[in-house]
C-alpha cells in the first residue's frame, strides 16, 4: 500500500512548506485587485522588516525561480560597461559569473576553494590592483556545499573601496542575520521558496534607494527590468507583467508564520538544531561532512558518498524517498557527494527520522558503515 502523505523534503527550495502555507493557495485572485493589490504591499512591507530596510532599500519581487532575480539584479543594477568581481567559491557563484558574462557585462572571477569561504582580504587586494571593478557578487551561503561567506567583512572591503555590492542571498535570507543598517549592499537577492517557507515561483530584490535613479534604462531586458518593475507597482500597485497569484498569497501566509515563530533569530535557531541533529545523527551511522564546522551554514549539509562499493546514489536516493524523505544530489564535479537539506517547515523530530531512514536504507543496501574512504 502507497501512503498519501507529503514526502518531506530534505532540499533547499523547493522544501516542505505548512499546512497552512499550502491552503492558502486554494483562491483564485485577479492580478489587479484592490486585494490582490494590498497582498503585494504588505509582503513588500513585510520583506523590508526582516533586513531593517526601510530608510535605505525598496525591495522589487519578480516573477520566477531565484535565478531570474539574479540575472535581472545583475542587468538592472550594473552598467552596460561595468565590470563585476565574482567571489567562486562553488556552483552559484559560478552561475553568477555565467549569467554576467550572458547578460553582456565585463566579469572577472576571483576563486577560491570549494570548502572555504571567500576571502575579504583577497578581495581588498584585488579591488586595490584593478580600479575598472564597479561591482562585487558575493553568494552568501553557496548552496553547493553549504559554505557560509563573511557577508559583513565583505561589503565592509566594497563600502571603502567605493564599489557596488550584489549578494545573493537566497538560501541565506530569512534564516542568517542581514540588517541594512549595518551592511551596505546595492543589490540583495532572495526568493520565496527557501528559508521563508513559501512555495517557488517568485524572487525579490532589494535595491539601494539611492541608486534606483542610475538604475533606469540599464537593463537589456524588457521583463527582467527591474527599475521599470519598481516604477510600475510604486505608481499602480501592480506587477507589471501576470503575478504568481497562488505564490505571492503563500508567501504572505508563510511570513505571518515565520513572524508568529519569532523571526529571524528564531528561524536560524531551529535550523540550527535541524543540521546539529542530522551531523550528529549522520556522524553515528559513519558519514563524514564535507565542510569543517566553522563554515558550516545551518542551511544544507554536503556528506561524502560512503565508501562501500554497494553504495549507489540513485539506489540510496529510492530507498530514502521509499520511507518518506527527498535527499539531494552532490554538486561537486570532484568528488562523489550528496547532499541534505536544514531547511523548510520541519524540526528535530524530522530530522531524526531522516537519519533513521538513512540508517535503515544503508542497512537494506547491505552498507555497514556511511564511512567515506580517506
Ligand atoms: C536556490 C538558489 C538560487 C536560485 O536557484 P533557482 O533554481 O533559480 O531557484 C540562487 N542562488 C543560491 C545560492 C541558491 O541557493
Amino acid at each position: 500500500m502507497t501512503m498519501d502523505r507529503d514526502r518531506i523534503l530534505l532540499t533547499p527550495g523547493p522544501l516542505t512548506t505548512s499546512l497552512r502555507t499550502k491552503l492558502a493557495m486554494l483562491k483564485d485572485w485577479g492580478s489587479w485587485d484592490a486585494d490582490f493589490i494590498a497582498v503585494t504591499a504588505r509582503v513588500r512591507h513585510a520583506l523590508l522588516d526582516i533586513v531593517n530596510g526601510h530608510d535605505s532599500h525598496t525591495v522589487v519581487p519578480l516573477q520566477g525561480s531565484g535565478t531570474f532575480s539574479v540575472e535581472a539584479a545583475v542587468a538592472t543594477v550594473v552598467p552596460r560597461d561595468g565590470h563585476v568581481l565574482v567571489l567562486d567559491n562553488g556552483a552559484y557563484c559560478k552561475r553568477a559569473a555565467k549569467l554576467t558574462q550572458l547578460m553582456g557585462r565585463r566579469a572577472t572571477v576571483l576563486p577560491f576553494a570549494e570548502q572555504e569561504p571567500v576571502s575579504p582580504a583577497a578581495l581588498d587586494e584585488r579591488l586595490k590592483a584593478d580600479a575598472s571593478i564597479t561591482h562585487v557578487v558575493l553568494i552568501h551561503c553557496e548552496t553547493g556545499t553549504g559554505v557560509l561567506n563573511p557577508l559583513i567583512e565583505v561589503a565592509d572591503v566594497c563600502q571603502r573601496h567605493g564599489k557596488g555590492l550584489i549578494i545573493d542571498a537566497m538560501s541565506s535570507f530569512g534564516a542568517l542575520l542581514i540588517d541594512a543598517r549595518r551592511t551596505r549592499f546595492d543589490a540583495l537577492v532572495a526568493a520565496s521558496g527557501k528559508c521563508l517557507e513559501g512555495v517557488p515561483g517568485m524572487g525579490f530584490v532589494f535595491l539601494r534607494q539611492a541608486i534606483l535613479p542610475g538604475c533606469a534604462g540599464q537593463s537589456q531586458s524588457l521583463a527582467m527590468d527591474l527599475h521599470d518593475q519598481h516604477a510600475y507597482m510604486e505608481k499602480t500597485g501592480q506587477w507589471r507583467f501576470t503575478p504568481p497569484t497562488h505564490v505571492l498569497v503563500a508567501l504572505a501566509e508563510a511570513i505571518d508564520q515565520f513572524v508568529e515563530e519569532g523571526g529571524q533569530p528564531a528561524r536560524l535557531a531551529r535550523y540550527v538544531d535541524n543540521c546539529k541533529t542530522l551531523l550528529e545523527g549522520m556522524g553515528e551511522l559513519g558519514f563524514r561532512p564535507f565542510l569543517r564546522p566553522e563554515v558550516q551554514a545551518p542551511i544544507i549539509v554536503t556528506f561524502h558518498a560512503p565508501a562501500d562499493a554497494r553504495y549507489e546514489f540513485k539506489r540510496f536516493y529510492d530507498a530514502a524517498k521509499q520511507r518518506g524523505f527527498i535527499l539531494y544530489p552532490g554538486k561537486l564535479t570532484e568528488i562523489d557527494t550528496f547532499r541534505v537539506g536544514c531547511i523548510g517547515a520541519i524540526g528535530r523530530n524530522e530530522m531524526r527520522q531522516a537519519v533513521q531512514a538513512v540508517a535503515d536504507t544503508l542497512r537494506d543496501m547491505g552498507i555497514a558503515s556511511g564511512a567515506p574512504a580517506l
